[in-house]
């Protein structure tokens, strides 16, 4: 066995393919973990053909994240809508607009911070994604993150907040407020989809975003 058909293997393994079970041939998942580019490349090309649940089987594209893979800001929405299943972008109709508004003002561009999603794949219809749906996708968002190595990271609506932190927290009770994951800063906020919705609420999430620009060192 080869060395790069073992890593394969593990990384398969670790992403929730376990009939193919590399304890015997692959090399431990720490030895195998490193940071080159191919573990971005690999976990990208893995999210592209992943078929681990149901949104599989109705999604046009995977939409696995764009931006700058050594962003210092990253973004977490909740899952693809349907311009972004069709463009296999994240934020890229209305609610992604204002994003862009929200980046924009915070002095930076899209090209500067890594945008992505905890689910990947379209739910029909938009319905909220399942926890089961959430469960299966959340290794590609840690490990994003992993290779990532943000020093913030902007969670957007209740979604991307709760999966990613696994506590049942409330999007209201804690935007504003610093939490940590995995020693990355997290700052909860509101999702641009509820700000189109209720515009009032632009001035906390303007707010929000101060902290995390005095956080990054960015003036204003
Ligand atoms: N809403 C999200 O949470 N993510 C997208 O990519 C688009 C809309």
């Amino acid at each position: 066995m080869t060395d790069d058909l073992a890593r394969e293997l593990a990384l398969l393994h670790e992403f929730g393919y376990t009939h193919l079970d590399p304890k015997n041939v692959a090399p431990p998942p720490a030895a195998a973990k490193t940071e080159s580019t191919d573990d971005w490349s690999d976990l990208e090309r893995i999210a592209l053909a992943c078929t681990k649940c149901r949104l599989a089987k109705t999604r046009t594209q995977v939409v696995y994240g764009v931006g700058n893979p050594n962003a210092d800001l990253m973004f977490i929405g909740e899952a693809p809508g349907r311009d972004e299943d069709l463009q296999g972008k994240p934020f890229v109709g209305r609610a992604g607009a204002l994003l862009t508004d929200i980046i924009k003002a915070m002095k930076l561009t899209r090209d500067d911070v890594y945008i992505a999603n905890v689910i990947k794949c379209r739910p029909p219809e938009n319905r909220n994604p399942e926890p089961d749906e959430l469960d299966a996708c959340r290794p590609f968002i840690r490990r994003q993150i992993d290779l990532i190595k943000p020093k913030v990271i902007v969670t957007l609506g209740r979604f991307a907040l709760q999966s990613l932190m696994e506590k049942g927290l409330s999007i209201t009770a804690a935007r504003g407020s610093w939490l940590e994951y995995d020693g990355v800063k997290v700052m909860p906020t509101y999702h641009p989809a509820y700000l189109l919705r209720n515009p009032a609420a632009k001035k906390e999430v303007r707010a929000d975003m101060k902290k995390v620009m005095s956080e990054l060192g960015i003036a204003f």
